[in-house]
């Protein structure tokens, strides 16, 4: 008897015609003084986040930021389903995983 699987929401890959899961996350810490939160410039797998990175900090160069507002460089940021935006790890430059080596997504 095997358990039964939970289904999980698998967010894919922005880059168009992908269809990989997404390992990232593009985003920017965004803020109008008493509100944070990241505004996302779409999700990224491991072959696209580097062309997904550009393209969001190329949008966000062409935003025009209303008085009071601020925002941040556009990161990567490690995509987790069960945490809030605001709590996401900020990804460096590591290298990216291999896709075959992302092991399955274990219950909570
Ligand atoms: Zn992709």
């Amino acid at each position: 008897m095997e358990p039964p699987r939970r289904f999980r929401y698998r967010p894919v890959c922005s880059a168009p015609g992908c269809r990989e899961p997404a390992v990232y996350k593009i985003a920017a810490p965004w803020s109008d003084g008493p509100r944070r939160e990241l505004k996302n410039y779409g999700l990224a797998c491991a072959i696209h986040r580097d062309a997904q990175l550009a393209r969001g900090r190329s949008h966000r160069d062409g935003l025009k930021l209303e008085v009071g507002e601020s925002m941040g460089d556009v990161r990567l940021f490690r995509l987790d389903p069960d945490r809030r935006d605001t709590e996401l790890d900020c990804v460096g430059d590591e290298a990216p995983p291999e896709p075959a080596d992302v092991p399955p997504t274990a219950p909570a």
